[in-house]
């Protein structure tokens, strides 16, 4: 990941307000009601929540509007990099990140499921060390009339 990348991303992390959880609940964590705070929908273009979104000519204040410190964004992205490392780290081993287990996974369309959890794994193909084994045919029952030779049948 570049320092660019990271920056990026601490400094868009510290644009959205701690409170926020998404304009499909009615009201913040902060208990905010979004609709009445912004005078009605579409409440995202007028509310700081996140301030990327928000329209500077339509923008109204919120009393509980809380932005992740510098050293608070920096420190959520390294608690979300270690989390995708492990997460790649336990797919890697054939671990279900969800339910830890070990087990069977099943390609189904473009993803891959764990079946002991029926989680979404990720987007991808199954591995080779989680295909089921090939049904090979099994060998032939050996036939001595083939292999016979002469002077070996245990006759003198
Ligand atoms: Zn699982």
């Amino acid at each position: 990941m570049s320092a660019a990348r990271r920056e990026a991303e601490i400094r868009k992390h510290q644009q959205k307000c701690l409170n926020f959880n998404g304009i499909m609940n009615d009201r913040c964590r902060a208990g905010i009601d979004y609709d009445e705070q912004a005078g009605g929908p579409p409440a995202l273009k007028k509310l700081p929540c996140l301030l990327r979104m928000q329209d500077p000519d339509r923008a109204v204040a919120c009393p509980s509007a809380h932005y992740p410190t510098r050293e608070e964004a920096e420190a959520w992205r390294e608690e979300s990099s270690r989390h995708i490392r492990e997460w790649a780290e336990e797919v890697g081993r054939g671990v279900c990140p969800n339910c830890k287990k070990d087990g069977r996974w099943r390609q189904v369309g473009r993803c891959v499921y764990c079946e002991g959890c029926g989680h979404r794994i990720y987007q991808g193909t199954l591995p080779d060390s989680k295909k089921p084994p090939r049904h090979e045919p099994p060998p032939l029952p050996f036939n001595s009339r083939f292999y016979d030779v002469p002077g070996e049948s245990g006759m003198p």
